[in-house]
């Protein structure tokens, strides 16, 4: 099918947005990579009167070291994420992550900021920023507001972001005892199941661990069991073996399709919390 028709603005800036996404009363759409989007345009499952792109709004793509946290512009696609020397330095799981996603054609256009404002919940990039507890950077016409990826992520497509805002960027401390780790769809490389893992290590003893989940339910979540096994625990394969046996439980509404039963994914997310952690534990 073709989208209906509709109207192309290109934002010049992001208060040019704002003004823009503001004038259209609510009938127009940010577009980005347009990988998420023009496939809901085209099936008219969305049916904007206008797009305004935001792709080539000056800096907000790009990825920046300041005040010992990294700065990932909204804007930034997959591919830069996955070819940044500074990542692969400081945060190696946000480069794996990228890696995987989709296809190059894919990796190419599509960004950071749209990948978590569609919040697909299959999406790669929720588990982890929910691993390195990043902070998601929004602007709307009340100014400026940051919100933890763990109240971010709501429910099926769903995140804390209202229709007249913008994501302008993602902010992550340095994490290099971090992973991700996923069993992937073949044809998309969309997440069946996808964990994160982020560990603090002092001593030999993991004093806190952070543990994120994408693909399984309606949306990416944390894994608090799998974080309480670990706290306080020797750094060691035991842990971790003992840690990976509990996750995933207590888990009620796993996802069953055509990809994967429920029960599937579950032992599914005992294997990928393992290998995430034994990564997480190698680069500690
Ligand atoms: C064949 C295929 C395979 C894929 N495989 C994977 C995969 O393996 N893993 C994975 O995670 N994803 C995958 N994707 C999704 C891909 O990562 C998309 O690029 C991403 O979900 C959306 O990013 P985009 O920049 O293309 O956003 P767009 O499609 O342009 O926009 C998506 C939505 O976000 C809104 N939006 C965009 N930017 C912003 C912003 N800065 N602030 C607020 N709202 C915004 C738009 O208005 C729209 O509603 C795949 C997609 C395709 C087509």
């Amino acid at each position: 099918m073709i989208p209906t028709s509709f109207d192309y603005a290109r934002a010049t800036s992001l208060d040019d947005a704002l003004a823009k996404l503001g004038a259209s009363g609510g009938s127009a759409k940010l577009l980005a990579g347009g990988h998420s989007l023009i496939p809901l345009m085209k099936l008219r499952l969305s049916e904007p009167t206008t797009l305004i792109d935001i792709a080539r709004i000056p800096g907000l793509a790009g990825i920046k070291e300041k005040d010992g946290k990294i700065e990932i512009g909204a804007a930034t696609t997959h591919h830069a994420v996955a070819s940044s020397a500074l990542l692969r330095e400081k945060c190696a799981a946000l480069v794996e992550t990228a890696e995987t996603i989709g296809d190059p054609q894919v990796r190419n256009r599509g960004t950071l900021g749209g990948s978590l404002a569609h919040a697909d919940p299959a999406a790669d990039y929720p588990a982890v920023l929910l691993a390195l507890d990043a902070e998601i950077h929004i602007k709307g016409k009340g100014g400026w507001r940051a919100v933890k990826a763990s109240d971010f992520f709501q429910g099926l497509f769903t995140v804390d972001l209202q229709p007249d805002e913008i994501i302008a960027g993602v902010h992550v401390k340095p994490q290099k005892a971090a992973a991700y780790a996923k069993l992937h769809q073949r044809a998309s490389h969309f997440a069946i199941v996808g964990v994160a893992a982020a560990l603090e290590v002092s001593g030999g003893s993991i004093s806190a661990a952070r543990v994120g989940l994408t693909g399984a339910s309606t949306h990416a979540m944390r894994l608090s069991n799998v974080e309480a096994a670990l706290a306080g625990k020797p750094l060691s394969d035991a842990t971790i073996a003992a840690a990976a046996a509990v996750a995933g439980d207590g888990l009620d509404d796993l996802n069953s399709d055509i990809h994967a039963s429920a029960e599937y994914r579950r032992s599914m997310i005992k294997v990928f919390t393992k290998r995430a952690l034994e990564t997480a534990k190698a680069r500690a």
